[in-house]
């Protein structure tokens, strides 16, 4: 006993499209968001890098300032005054 090849109505037709389409609006979403996540937990786990300037502070005027980390001294932008870097 075959059964005759059944047409399917139109209207379940359009119904299997639109659950076509909302379950790829669903994924689409859903890895959207993920990607979202992912991207501000990489942002804040690399974002508050401390900056690997030196710091120095200038013995004429006090002025802090930051320089790049191979100098030893630096000259204070305030005054001109040459000072070495502060060790932590
Ligand atoms: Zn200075």
């Amino acid at each position: 006993m075959s059964q005759p090849p059944k047409v399917t109505p139109e209207s379940d037709r359009i119904m299997s499209v639109w659950n076509l389409v909302l379950a790829y609006v669903v994924v689409l979403l859903a890895g959207l968001s993920g990607l979202i996540i992912y991207t501000e937990l990489r942002r804040r786990r690399f974002e508050p890098t401390p900056s690997e300037d030196r710091i120095f502070r200038c013995h004429r005027c006090g002025y802090v300032y930051t320089d790049d980390p191979d100098v030893d001294r630096s000259r204070c932008s305030q005054c001109g005054q040459m000072n070495k870097a502060i060790e932590f």
